[in-house]
């Protein structure tokens, strides 16, 4: 795991979490394994937040204004959000609880991003 962009380390963290839920609660998976059809969906959100663009300035995907997700992938993320989220705020609450502060960030645009990233450079 890289130390570089810890919002997205726990992003992460959080997914991982999110779809070890659903997957033994929906699928019936057993203790850290998952199916061949979550694992794939996991996959691909590390990817997607791997090639984020906003990074340490993100808000949560949930919120994000830029709609990297496939629709058949963003369909699943959100039956996956809707069953784990509750029961994440159970299981890890600090996890949880980073997710509803980091959500409150407000999400930018890709033209706010760049004129963000302009104006540090600068100074
Ligand atoms: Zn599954």
């Amino acid at each position: 795991m890289t130390t570089k962009h810890p919002r997205i380390t726990r992003e992460k963290k959080t997914i991982d979490k999110m779809v070890h839920v659903y997957c033994r609660g929906k699928h019936g998976t057993k203790g850290n394994q998952l199916c061949d059809d979550c694992t794939e969906f996991l996959a691909y959100a590390f990817m997607r937040l791997d090639k984020c663009p906003f990074q340490e300035e993100k808000s949560t995907c949930g919120k994000c204004l830029v709609h990297c997700y496939q629709p058949d992938m963003k369909e699943k993320a959100k039956k996956i959000m809707r069953y784990s989220g509750p029961r994440l705020i159970y299981r890890s609450p600090i996890l949880a609880l980073h997710h509803v502060f980091d959500g409150r960030k407000k999400p930018l645009t890709l033209k706010e991003l760049k004129d963000k990233k302009q104006k540090n450079s600068h100074t």
